[in-house]
Protein backbone atom coordinates (compact mmCIF):
# COMPACT_ATOMS: atom_id res chain seq x y z
CA UNK A 1 0.00 0.00 0.00
CA UNK A 2 0.92 3.38 -0.19
CA UNK A 3 1.72 3.49 3.43
CA UNK A 4 3.74 1.41 3.54
CA UNK A 5 5.95 2.42 0.59
CA UNK A 6 6.06 5.32 2.65
CA UNK A 7 7.12 3.91 5.93
CA UNK A 8 9.67 2.20 4.44
CA UNK A 9 11.03 4.58 1.90
CA UNK A 10 11.60 6.82 5.34
CA UNK A 11 14.62 6.84 8.27
CA UNK A 12 13.41 5.49 11.17
CA UNK A 13 15.96 5.69 13.96
CA UNK A 14 16.87 2.24 15.45
CA UNK A 15 15.44 2.25 19.23
CA UNK A 16 13.28 5.02 18.19
CA UNK A 17 10.79 4.94 21.18
CA UNK A 18 6.89 4.41 20.57
CA UNK A 19 6.04 5.92 24.29
CA UNK A 20 7.09 9.15 26.39
CA UNK A 21 6.85 9.62 29.42
CA UNK A 22 7.25 12.75 32.15
CA UNK A 23 10.39 13.00 34.29
CA UNK A 24 8.94 13.82 37.99
CA UNK A 25 10.99 13.40 41.44
CA UNK A 26 13.35 11.62 39.75
CA UNK A 27 11.10 8.55 38.10
CA UNK A 28 9.77 8.56 34.16
CA UNK A 29 5.98 8.35 34.63
CA UNK A 30 2.66 8.31 33.15
CA UNK A 31 -0.28 10.97 33.40
CA UNK A 32 -2.13 10.16 36.47
CA UNK A 33 -5.00 10.26 34.08
CA UNK A 34 -3.32 8.27 31.61
CA UNK A 35 -3.75 10.85 29.34
CA UNK A 36 -1.65 10.96 26.05
CA UNK A 37 -1.23 12.66 22.52
CA UNK A 38 -0.08 11.54 19.64
CA UNK A 39 3.46 12.44 17.91
CA UNK A 40 4.15 12.48 14.21
CA UNK A 41 6.86 12.71 12.34
CA UNK A 42 7.08 15.39 9.56
CA UNK A 43 8.04 12.99 6.91
CA UNK A 44 5.28 10.54 6.47
CA UNK A 45 3.02 12.69 8.98
CA UNK A 46 2.11 9.55 11.03
CA UNK A 47 1.64 8.45 14.46
CA UNK A 48 5.52 6.93 15.27
CA UNK A 49 4.56 7.77 19.34
CA UNK A 50 2.16 8.40 21.91
CA UNK A 51 3.29 10.60 24.66
CA UNK A 52 1.88 11.27 28.05
CA UNK A 53 -0.20 14.20 28.45
CA UNK A 54 0.53 16.36 31.41
CA UNK A 55 -2.75 17.87 33.56
CA UNK A 56 -3.19 20.39 36.58
CA UNK A 57 -2.18 17.15 38.96
CA UNK A 58 0.73 16.41 37.09
CA UNK A 59 1.69 19.83 36.60
CA UNK A 60 1.68 20.19 40.32
CA UNK A 61 2.87 16.63 40.90
CA UNK A 62 6.69 17.68 39.35
CA UNK A 63 6.54 21.09 40.97
CA UNK A 64 6.28 19.69 44.46
CA UNK A 65 8.74 17.72 43.82
CA UNK A 66 11.14 20.63 42.31
CA UNK A 67 10.14 22.67 45.12
CA UNK A 68 10.92 19.89 47.84
CA UNK A 69 14.27 19.79 46.16
CA UNK A 70 14.73 23.45 46.15
CA UNK A 71 13.74 23.45 49.99
CA UNK A 72 15.39 20.17 51.08
CA UNK A 73 19.14 20.82 48.82
CA UNK A 74 21.48 20.54 48.67
CA UNK A 75 21.49 21.96 44.90
CA UNK A 76 20.26 25.99 45.79
CA UNK A 77 23.01 25.96 48.49
CA UNK A 78 25.84 23.90 46.52
CA UNK A 79 28.68 26.49 46.22
CA UNK A 80 29.13 27.77 42.24
CA UNK A 81 31.93 25.64 41.43
CA UNK A 82 30.01 22.26 42.73
CA UNK A 83 27.09 22.98 40.59
CA UNK A 84 29.51 23.61 38.05
CA UNK A 85 31.12 20.50 38.15
CA UNK A 86 27.69 18.77 37.51
CA UNK A 87 27.23 21.42 34.60
CA UNK A 88 29.81 20.55 32.66
CA UNK A 89 29.65 16.81 33.36
CA UNK A 90 26.22 17.65 31.28
CA UNK A 91 27.97 19.00 28.53
CA UNK A 92 30.18 16.38 28.40
CA UNK A 93 27.28 13.80 27.69
CA UNK A 94 25.31 16.14 25.67
CA UNK A 95 28.37 16.45 23.27
CA UNK A 96 29.01 12.46 23.28
CA UNK A 97 25.11 12.50 22.33
CA UNK A 98 25.62 14.50 18.93
CA UNK A 99 24.99 11.95 16.06
CA UNK A 100 21.95 10.41 18.62
CA UNK A 101 20.15 13.49 19.21
CA UNK A 102 20.47 14.89 15.81
CA UNK A 103 19.25 11.57 14.50
CA UNK A 104 15.95 12.03 16.92
CA UNK A 105 16.07 15.66 16.50
CA UNK A 106 16.33 15.69 12.53
CA UNK A 107 13.23 12.79 12.92
CA UNK A 108 10.69 14.32 14.96
CA UNK A 109 10.86 18.07 13.23
CA UNK A 110 12.42 17.87 9.50
CA UNK A 111 15.33 19.18 10.38
CA UNK A 112 17.97 18.66 7.60
CA UNK A 113 20.45 16.44 9.07
CA UNK A 114 23.90 18.27 8.62
CA UNK A 115 21.75 21.16 10.50
CA UNK A 116 20.50 19.23 13.33
CA UNK A 117 24.58 18.13 14.02
CA UNK A 118 26.10 20.73 16.26
CA UNK A 119 23.48 21.68 18.00
CA UNK A 120 24.24 18.82 20.75
CA UNK A 121 27.64 21.20 20.80
CA UNK A 122 25.82 24.54 20.79
CA UNK A 123 23.89 23.23 23.86
CA UNK A 124 26.80 21.33 25.52
CA UNK A 125 28.25 25.34 25.48
CA UNK A 126 25.60 26.54 26.74
CA UNK A 127 26.16 24.60 30.06
CA UNK A 128 29.97 25.23 30.15
CA UNK A 129 29.33 28.73 29.05
CA UNK A 130 26.82 29.21 32.27
CA UNK A 131 29.22 26.77 34.66
CA UNK A 132 32.12 29.50 34.17
CA UNK A 133 29.82 32.50 34.58
CA UNK A 134 28.74 31.12 38.19
CA UNK A 135 32.45 30.35 39.16
CA UNK A 136 33.32 33.75 38.16
CA UNK A 137 30.66 36.30 39.42
CA UNK A 138 31.01 38.54 41.64
CA UNK A 139 28.52 40.40 43.88
CA UNK A 140 28.44 44.42 44.35
CA UNK A 141 29.08 45.79 48.04
CA UNK A 142 29.09 49.18 49.20
CA UNK A 143 30.46 51.00 52.03
CA UNK A 144 30.56 54.16 53.82
CA UNK A 145 33.98 54.22 55.82
CA UNK A 146 32.98 53.73 59.44
CA UNK A 147 29.51 54.00 58.90
CA UNK A 148 27.56 50.78 57.00
CA UNK A 149 28.47 47.95 54.90
CA UNK A 150 25.52 47.56 51.86
CA UNK A 151 26.15 44.15 49.99
CA UNK A 152 24.32 42.11 47.77
CA UNK A 153 23.39 38.29 48.66
CA UNK A 154 22.14 36.71 45.68
CA UNK A 155 19.98 33.49 46.05
CA UNK A 156 17.87 31.11 43.24
CA UNK A 157 14.91 32.36 43.27
CA UNK A 158 13.39 28.98 43.37
CA UNK A 159 11.03 26.67 40.89
CA UNK A 160 11.46 27.89 37.75
CA UNK A 161 9.07 26.98 34.84
CA UNK A 162 10.48 26.90 31.22
CA UNK A 163 8.03 26.47 28.54
CA UNK A 164 9.72 26.14 24.67
CA UNK A 165 8.85 26.04 21.33
CA UNK A 166 9.52 23.23 18.46
CA UNK A 167 12.22 24.86 16.23
CA UNK A 168 15.45 23.18 17.25
CA UNK A 169 13.64 22.31 20.52
CA UNK A 170 16.94 20.27 22.49
CA UNK A 171 19.35 23.27 22.16
CA UNK A 172 16.79 25.85 23.22
CA UNK A 173 15.62 23.89 25.99
CA UNK A 174 19.52 23.96 27.02
CA UNK A 175 19.57 27.42 26.91
CA UNK A 176 16.62 27.85 29.58
CA UNK A 177 18.22 25.03 31.38
CA UNK A 178 21.88 25.86 31.97
CA UNK A 179 21.26 28.96 33.48
CA UNK A 180 18.39 27.97 35.87
CA UNK A 181 20.42 25.16 36.99
CA UNK A 182 23.92 26.99 37.16
CA UNK A 183 22.03 29.47 39.47
CA UNK A 184 20.56 26.90 41.69
CA UNK A 185 16.72 27.00 40.87
CA UNK A 186 14.53 23.66 40.41
CA UNK A 187 12.96 23.51 37.32
CA UNK A 188 9.44 22.14 35.50
CA UNK A 189 10.47 21.82 31.66
CA UNK A 190 7.39 21.97 29.43
CA UNK A 191 8.35 21.30 26.10
CA UNK A 192 6.67 21.83 22.60
CA UNK A 193 4.06 18.98 21.88
CA UNK A 194 4.73 19.15 18.09
CA UNK A 195 8.02 17.63 19.04
CA UNK A 196 8.80 15.99 22.51
CA UNK A 197 11.40 13.46 21.29
CA UNK A 198 14.58 14.94 22.12
CA UNK A 199 13.56 16.25 25.50
CA UNK A 200 13.66 12.72 26.64
CA UNK A 201 17.01 12.73 26.27
CA UNK A 202 17.52 15.06 29.55
CA UNK A 203 16.71 12.67 31.98
CA UNK A 204 19.52 10.27 31.59
CA UNK A 205 21.88 13.04 31.04
CA UNK A 206 21.08 14.86 34.03
CA UNK A 207 20.64 11.62 36.55
CA UNK A 208 24.44 10.34 35.37
CA UNK A 209 25.81 13.84 36.01
CA UNK A 210 24.82 13.79 39.38
CA UNK A 211 22.11 16.22 39.15
CA UNK A 212 19.90 15.23 42.72
CA UNK A 213 16.72 13.79 42.61
CA UNK A 214 13.80 17.06 41.70
CA UNK A 215 15.84 19.63 40.63
CA UNK A 216 14.78 18.84 36.76
CA UNK A 217 11.17 17.68 35.92
CA UNK A 218 9.79 16.97 32.49
CA UNK A 219 5.97 17.41 31.94
CA UNK A 220 5.16 16.60 28.35
CA UNK A 221 2.02 18.07 27.38
CA UNK A 222 -0.53 20.16 25.46
CA UNK A 223 0.40 24.05 26.04
CA UNK A 224 -3.36 25.00 27.10
CA UNK A 225 -2.95 22.08 29.28
CA UNK A 226 0.11 21.35 31.21
CA UNK A 227 1.85 24.82 29.63
CA UNK A 228 -1.35 26.86 31.27
CA UNK A 229 -0.88 24.64 34.85
CA UNK A 230 2.68 25.35 34.95
CA UNK A 231 2.32 29.25 34.41
CA UNK A 232 -0.72 28.94 36.92
CA UNK A 233 1.00 27.08 39.17
CA UNK A 234 1.61 28.77 42.56
CA UNK A 235 4.70 27.31 43.32
CA UNK A 236 6.22 28.37 39.96
CA UNK A 237 8.22 31.38 41.04
CA UNK A 238 9.39 31.92 37.37
CA UNK A 239 8.52 31.40 34.49
CA UNK A 240 10.67 31.79 30.87
CA UNK A 241 8.69 30.96 28.11
CA UNK A 242 10.04 30.51 24.36
CA UNK A 243 6.91 30.78 22.03
CA UNK A 244 5.03 33.16 19.67
CA UNK A 245 3.55 36.49 20.39
CA UNK A 246 -0.12 35.60 20.71
CA UNK A 247 0.55 32.60 23.41
CA UNK A 248 3.10 35.24 25.11
CA UNK A 249 0.65 37.93 25.25
CA UNK A 250 -1.67 35.03 27.35
CA UNK A 251 1.39 33.73 29.67
CA UNK A 252 1.68 37.53 30.38
CA UNK A 253 -1.90 37.83 31.42
CA UNK A 254 -1.88 34.50 33.23
CA UNK A 255 1.13 35.02 35.40
CA UNK A 256 -0.31 38.63 36.44
CA UNK A 257 -2.62 37.03 39.35
CA UNK A 258 0.79 35.82 40.79
CA UNK A 259 3.23 38.80 39.50
CA UNK A 260 6.13 36.07 39.20
CA UNK A 261 8.74 36.95 36.96
CA UNK A 262 8.79 36.32 33.48
CA UNK A 263 11.24 36.09 30.66
CA UNK A 264 9.84 36.34 26.93
CA UNK A 265 11.55 35.39 23.53
CA UNK A 266 9.07 35.66 21.04
CA UNK A 267 8.21 36.13 17.00
CA UNK A 268 10.64 38.17 14.64
CA UNK A 269 9.55 39.22 11.15
CA UNK A 270 13.40 40.78 10.74
CA UNK A 271 14.42 42.90 8.00
CA UNK A 272 17.57 42.33 6.13
CA UNK A 273 18.74 45.48 4.73
CA UNK A 274 20.77 45.27 1.55
CA UNK A 275 22.67 48.55 0.45
CA UNK A 276 23.49 49.53 -3.32
CA UNK A 277 27.20 49.24 -2.33
CA UNK A 278 27.03 45.92 0.30
CA UNK A 279 29.41 42.63 -0.76
CA UNK A 280 26.47 41.23 -2.82
CA UNK A 281 27.54 37.67 -2.91
CA UNK A 282 28.26 38.05 0.80
CA UNK A 283 24.63 39.63 1.15
CA UNK A 284 22.66 37.05 -1.20
CA UNK A 285 24.70 34.24 0.61
CA UNK A 286 23.00 35.51 3.86
CA UNK A 287 19.71 36.45 2.86
CA UNK A 288 19.58 32.54 1.49
CA UNK A 289 21.28 31.37 4.67
CA UNK A 290 19.23 34.15 7.04
CA UNK A 291 15.43 32.72 5.79
CA UNK A 292 16.03 29.20 4.33
CA UNK A 293 18.04 27.20 6.67
CA UNK A 294 16.49 25.54 9.87
CA UNK A 295 13.56 25.52 7.21
CA UNK A 296 13.05 28.93 8.11
CA UNK A 297 11.79 27.78 11.05
CA UNK A 298 14.06 30.21 12.99
CA UNK A 299 13.04 33.07 14.99
CA UNK A 300 15.82 35.39 14.14
CA UNK A 301 15.26 34.54 10.59
CA UNK A 302 15.25 37.49 7.92
CA UNK A 303 12.49 36.71 6.24
CA UNK A 304 12.05 40.74 4.62
CA UNK A 305 14.80 41.74 2.92
CA UNK A 306 14.66 45.28 1.73
CA UNK A 307 17.02 45.98 -1.64
CA UNK A 308 18.09 49.56 -2.71
CA UNK A 309 16.69 50.30 -6.07
CA UNK A 310 19.82 50.32 -7.91
CA UNK A 311 20.85 46.77 -7.17
CA UNK A 312 17.01 45.86 -7.19
CA UNK A 313 16.37 44.09 -9.84
CA UNK A 314 19.67 42.16 -10.01
CA UNK A 315 19.36 41.19 -6.45
CA UNK A 316 15.71 39.54 -6.97
CA UNK A 317 17.17 37.22 -10.05
CA UNK A 318 19.95 36.23 -8.41
CA UNK A 319 17.92 35.52 -5.52
CA UNK A 320 15.24 33.96 -6.39
CA UNK A 321 17.51 31.44 -9.06
CA UNK A 322 19.75 30.87 -6.28
CA UNK A 323 16.04 29.80 -4.20
CA UNK A 324 15.12 27.49 -7.35
CA UNK A 325 18.21 25.33 -6.87
CA UNK A 326 18.38 24.77 -3.17
CA UNK A 327 17.55 21.17 -2.39
CA UNK A 328 14.36 19.90 -0.90
CA UNK A 329 13.82 16.71 0.69
CA UNK A 330 14.48 13.96 2.90
CA UNK A 331 15.15 15.30 6.32
CA UNK A 332 17.94 12.49 6.73
CA UNK A 333 19.54 12.86 3.23
CA UNK A 334 23.22 14.71 3.52
CA UNK A 335 22.22 16.14 0.65
CA UNK A 336 19.43 18.32 1.78
CA UNK A 337 19.07 21.94 2.31
CA UNK A 338 15.47 22.20 3.60
CA UNK A 339 13.57 19.29 5.17
CA UNK A 340 10.10 18.93 6.03
CA UNK A 341 8.32 21.74 7.97
CA UNK A 342 7.64 20.10 11.68
CA UNK A 343 3.81 19.36 11.39
CA UNK A 344 0.69 18.83 9.15
CA UNK A 345 -0.85 21.85 10.90
CA UNK A 346 1.99 24.58 10.51
CA UNK A 347 2.08 23.20 7.38
CA UNK A 348 -1.20 24.33 6.35
CA UNK A 349 -0.53 27.69 8.46
CA UNK A 350 2.52 28.29 5.92
CA UNK A 351 0.77 27.57 3.12
CA UNK A 352 -2.13 29.22 3.42
CA UNK A 353 0.54 32.65 3.59
CA UNK A 354 1.71 31.20 0.36
CA UNK A 355 -1.76 31.60 -1.38
CA UNK A 356 -1.91 35.30 0.18
CA UNK A 357 1.56 35.91 -1.10
CA UNK A 358 0.58 35.22 -4.60
CA UNK A 359 -2.18 38.00 -4.24
CA UNK A 360 0.13 40.52 -2.23
CA UNK A 361 3.49 39.92 -4.27
CA UNK A 362 5.56 38.79 -7.11
CA UNK A 363 6.28 35.34 -7.08
CA UNK A 364 9.78 34.59 -8.54
CA UNK A 365 10.63 31.05 -6.84
CA UNK A 366 8.89 27.95 -5.12
CA UNK A 367 4.89 28.81 -4.43
CA UNK A 368 4.30 25.24 -4.04
CA UNK A 369 5.20 21.52 -2.93
CA UNK A 370 7.84 20.47 -4.75
CA UNK A 371 6.44 17.49 -7.52
CA UNK A 372 9.11 14.79 -6.24
CA UNK A 373 7.85 15.24 -2.73
CA UNK A 374 3.79 14.22 -3.45
CA UNK A 375 4.21 13.47 1.21
CA UNK A 376 5.01 15.47 4.00
CA UNK A 377 5.45 18.90 5.02
CA UNK A 378 7.33 19.88 2.13
CA UNK A 379 7.07 23.43 0.23
CA UNK A 380 9.83 24.51 -1.96
CA UNK A 381 11.60 27.88 -0.85
CA UNK A 382 9.68 30.57 -1.82
CA UNK A 383 10.70 34.25 -2.95
CA UNK A 384 8.37 36.78 -2.91
CA UNK A 385 9.22 40.19 -4.64
CA UNK A 386 7.90 43.78 -4.89
CA UNK A 387 6.23 42.86 -1.74
CA UNK A 388 4.31 46.40 -0.41
CA UNK A 389 4.81 46.98 3.89
CA UNK A 390 0.97 46.56 3.50
CA UNK A 391 0.91 43.24 2.47
CA UNK A 392 0.30 40.15 5.57
CA UNK A 393 3.56 38.42 4.34
CA UNK A 394 5.43 41.71 4.63
CA UNK A 395 3.80 42.08 8.41
CA UNK A 396 2.70 38.65 9.75
CA UNK A 397 5.66 35.74 11.00
CA UNK A 398 5.48 33.06 8.17
CA UNK A 399 7.95 30.56 10.43
CA UNK A 400 8.68 28.75 6.84
CA UNK A 401 11.14 28.95 3.78
CA UNK A 402 9.17 31.75 2.44
CA UNK A 403 10.39 35.55 2.01
CA UNK A 404 8.98 38.88 1.35
CA UNK A 405 11.47 41.01 -1.01
CA UNK A 406 10.93 44.96 -0.95
CA UNK A 407 12.87 47.87 -2.99
CA UNK A 408 13.69 51.27 -0.69
CA UNK A 409 15.35 54.75 -2.30
CA UNK A 410 17.43 55.53 0.33
CA UNK A 411 18.99 55.06 4.00
CA UNK A 412 15.41 57.13 5.20
CA UNK A 413 13.06 54.49 3.49
CA UNK A 414 15.17 51.77 4.82
CA UNK A 415 14.74 52.65 8.28
CA UNK A 416 11.45 53.47 7.78
CA UNK A 417 10.43 49.68 6.37
CA UNK A 418 12.74 48.21 8.66
CA UNK A 419 10.50 48.95 11.50
CA UNK A 420 6.89 49.51 9.66
CA UNK A 421 6.32 45.93 11.99
CA UNK A 422 5.06 44.83 14.96
CA UNK A 423 8.31 43.15 15.74
CA UNK A 424 11.92 43.61 16.74
CA UNK A 425 13.70 40.50 17.42
CA UNK A 426 16.41 40.61 14.90
CA UNK A 427 17.94 42.94 12.34
CA UNK A 428 20.62 42.61 9.28
CA UNK A 429 22.53 45.52 7.81
CA UNK A 430 24.81 44.94 4.27
CA UNK A 431 26.57 48.02 3.44
CA UNK A 432 30.24 48.88 2.90
CA UNK A 433 30.03 52.13 4.69
CA UNK A 434 31.08 51.60 8.21
CA UNK A 435 29.44 55.33 8.91
CA UNK A 436 25.82 54.02 7.12
CA UNK A 437 26.56 50.32 8.88
CA UNK A 438 26.46 51.56 12.81
CA UNK A 439 23.97 54.23 12.00
CA UNK A 440 21.23 51.93 10.82
CA UNK A 441 22.03 49.54 12.91
CA UNK A 442 21.39 51.68 15.58
CA UNK A 443 17.91 52.58 14.44
CA UNK A 444 16.89 49.74 13.73
CA UNK A 445 14.15 48.78 16.26
CA UNK A 446 15.45 45.25 16.97
CA UNK A 447 17.08 43.68 20.01
CA UNK A 448 19.73 41.88 18.13
CA UNK A 449 21.59 43.86 14.62
CA UNK A 450 23.82 41.98 13.02
CA UNK A 451 25.80 43.77 10.65
CA UNK A 452 27.82 42.41 7.14
CA UNK A 453 27.32 39.34 9.19
CA UNK A 454 25.24 36.51 10.69
CA UNK A 455 24.51 33.87 13.35
CA UNK A 456 27.82 34.99 15.39
CA UNK A 457 27.06 35.78 18.69
CA UNK A 458 28.98 35.44 21.75
CA UNK A 459 27.07 34.15 24.72
CA UNK A 460 27.70 37.23 27.07
CA UNK A 461 25.72 39.39 24.45
CA UNK A 462 21.90 40.38 25.19
CA UNK A 463 19.89 37.87 23.51
CA UNK A 464 15.99 39.35 23.42
CA UNK A 465 13.59 41.25 21.44
CA UNK A 466 11.72 44.56 21.40
CA UNK A 467 8.31 45.61 20.46
CA UNK A 468 6.16 42.49 20.01
CA UNK A 469 9.18 40.11 20.06
CA UNK A 470 9.34 39.66 24.34
CA UNK A 471 10.61 40.92 27.29
CA UNK A 472 13.57 40.81 28.79
CA UNK A 473 17.06 40.23 27.59
CA UNK A 474 18.94 36.84 28.49
CA UNK A 475 22.51 36.04 27.76
CA UNK A 476 25.37 36.52 29.98
CA UNK A 477 24.74 37.79 33.72
CA UNK A 478 21.46 38.93 32.63
CA UNK A 479 20.08 34.96 32.59
CA UNK A 480 21.59 34.98 36.12
CA UNK A 481 20.09 37.49 37.25
CA UNK A 482 16.36 36.71 36.12
CA UNK A 483 16.82 33.12 37.68
CA UNK A 484 18.33 34.85 41.07
CA UNK A 485 17.35 37.35 43.36
CA UNK A 486 19.40 39.83 44.39
CA UNK A 487 18.83 40.62 48.59
CA UNK A 488 20.02 43.55 49.91
CA UNK A 489 21.76 43.41 53.27
CA UNK A 490 22.52 46.34 55.33
CA UNK A 491 24.58 46.62 58.15
CA UNK A 492 26.02 49.73 60.15
CA UNK A 493 29.27 49.89 62.00
P1 LIG B 1 3.84 28.42 20.67
O1 LIG B 1 3.67 29.73 21.33
O2 LIG B 1 2.71 27.81 19.96
O3 LIG B 1 4.28 27.33 21.75
C1 LIG B 1 5.44 27.49 22.55
C2 LIG B 1 5.26 26.69 23.83
O4 LIG B 1 4.19 27.26 24.59
C3 LIG B 1 4.87 25.23 23.60
O5 LIG B 1 5.55 24.42 24.54
C4 LIG B 1 3.39 25.24 23.86
O6 LIG B 1 2.90 24.00 24.29
C5 LIG B 1 3.28 26.26 24.98
N1 LIG B 1 1.95 26.88 25.14
C6 LIG B 1 1.01 27.08 24.19
N2 LIG B 1 -0.08 27.65 24.73
C7 LIG B 1 0.19 27.84 26.04
C8 LIG B 1 -0.54 28.40 27.14
N3 LIG B 1 -1.77 28.87 26.97
N4 LIG B 1 0.05 28.44 28.34
C9 LIG B 1 1.29 27.97 28.52
N5 LIG B 1 2.03 27.42 27.54
C10 LIG B 1 1.49 27.35 26.31
O7 LIG B 1 5.11 28.58 19.74
P2 LIG B 1 5.71 27.49 18.72
O8 LIG B 1 4.82 27.45 17.54
O9 LIG B 1 6.04 26.25 19.48
O10 LIG B 1 7.10 28.16 18.35
C11 LIG B 1 7.29 29.03 17.29
C12 LIG B 1 7.33 30.46 17.79
O11 LIG B 1 8.37 30.63 18.73
C13 LIG B 1 7.60 31.46 16.71
O12 LIG B 1 6.77 32.59 16.89
C14 LIG B 1 9.05 31.86 16.94
O13 LIG B 1 9.44 33.12 16.46
C15 LIG B 1 9.14 31.80 18.42
N6 LIG B 1 10.51 31.66 18.85
C16 LIG B 1 11.14 32.73 19.44
C17 LIG B 1 12.46 32.62 19.83
C18 LIG B 1 13.16 33.77 20.49
O14 LIG B 1 14.19 33.55 21.07
N7 LIG B 1 12.64 34.99 20.41
C19 LIG B 1 13.15 31.42 19.64
C20 LIG B 1 12.48 30.36 19.02
C21 LIG B 1 11.16 30.49 18.65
Amino acid sequence: TDTTARTAGRHVPEGLPTHLQHFIDGELRDSIGGETFDVLDPVSNETYATAAAGQAADVDAAVRAAGRAFEDGPWPTTAPRGRARVLNRIADLVEASDARLAELETFDTGLPITQALGQAQRAAENFRFFADLVVAQTDDAYKVPGKQINYVNRKPVGVAGLITPWNTPFMLESWKLAPALASGCAVVLKPAEFTPLSASLWADIFTEAGLPKGVFNLVNGIGEEAGDALVKHPGTRLISFTGETTTGQLIFRNCAGSLKGMSMELGGKSPAVVFADADLEAALDSTLFGVFSLNGERCTAGSRILVQREIYDEFVERYAARARNIVVGDPHDPRTEVGALVHPEHYERVMGYVEIGKTEGRLVAGGSRPEHLPVGNYLAPTVFADVPATARIFQEEIFGPVVAITPFEDEAEAIRLANDVKYGLAGYVWTSDLQRGHRVAHSIEAGMVWLNSHNVRDLRSPFGGVKASGLGHEGGYRSIDFYTEQQAVHITL
